[in-house]
């Protein structure tokens, strides 16, 4: 089946659909995203990640390229033309097209919009949720407005392409006091020895995920002990279970830190059942 993207008012054959080159997202990185999972053909935490996508806009002074309405309705009519049962939704959103210059050009200047889909082999991810994945730790790199879901993913791109050099799934990014900050598309936790729970808190210096923000929800609910707080690469090597959160990987428990085993090498239990769980405490559209 052929796929179709959405691209600034018009549904186009994957294969035909792009951009301008003075898109200013090509040029400079000037533009923010969103990933949506697709589940059983529902669109999980749609409000939870179009509220994030505002609030990148709104922190770069991007204006919406349309309303809610609308660009939910976008959003799933991709999904339908594509046939997406379980995958993803990517929506990109760049200041529009402008001659090169820095800064902002005039407000006759609309964002450009860009959504396309995919579909996932739920049976490969949940292969993946079975096995686990390995981590390396790199120096964090970023700028400081990691909390902005922007386009610019350089670091992000290298750190993740080190960890596929070095034969592992993800790279944790370390700040210089050895705290663990977040993967390069994913949200870092551990399980200590006592059964807590432990995430970075998301105020900065991370991307406030959304699959982050319901396991918070489902943690609480399951009456698990929840502490946000910083961890350091040490504590994480010693810790029970180690787990990354994202619209992609879910709840995805990791066996590896470095040349560290993580538990007994296979999947923590309190990880495998937030991973079972998920879907019961995520929004799905009616
Ligand atoms: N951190 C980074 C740097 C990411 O790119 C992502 C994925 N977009 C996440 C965390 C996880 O966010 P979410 O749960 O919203 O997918």
């Amino acid at each position: 089946m052929s796929r179709i993207a959405y691209v600034n008012g018009r549904y186009v054959p994957h294969g035909e659909a792009s951009v301008h080159v003075e898109d200013r997202g090509y040029q400079f990185s000037d533009g923010v995203y969103e990933v949506c999972e697709v589940f059983g053909g529902h669109l999980v935490d749609e409000r939870r990640h179009m509220e994030r996508l505002q609030r990148s806009l709104r922190e770069l002074r991007i204006r919406e390229p349309m309303s809610r309405k609308a660009l939910s309705h976008v959003l799933h009519e991709t999904v339908r033309r594509n046939r997406v049962r379980n995958g993803l939704v990517y929506l990109q959103v760049t200041r529009g097209v402008a001659k090169r210059d820095h800064p902002f050009p005039g407000d006759e200047v609309e964002p450009a919009i860009v959504v396309t889909a995919r579909s996932v082999d739920p049976r490969k991810a949940g292969r993946s949720g079975e096995k686990g994945i390995e981590v390396i730790t790199v120096p964090e790199n970023r700028w400081p407005r990691v909390d902005i879901k922007s386009v610019s993913l350089l670091p992000n791109v290298l750190a993740r392409q080190q960890a596929e050099d070095a034969g592992a799934n993800e790279a944790w990014f370390v700040d210089p006091d050895g705290y663990v900050t977040e993967g390069s598309s994913t949200n870092a936790w551990i399980v200590d020895r006592d059964g807590q729970l432990i995430t970075r808190p998301a105020d900065f210096g991370i991307l406030r995920g959304i699959t982050r923000t319901v396991v918070v929800e489902l943690a609480e609910k399951e009456g698990l002990k929840l502490v946000e707080r910083p961890f350091t690469v040490d504590e994480a090597r010693e810790a029970r279970e180690a787990f990354v959160t994202s619209a992609t990987k879910l709840i995805m428990p990791v066996v590896r830190i470095d040349d560290a085993v993580i538990g007994n090498g296979r999947p923590g239990s309190i990880a495998t059942s937030l991973r079972e769980k998920f879907h019961t405490l995520a929004e799905l559209d009616s």
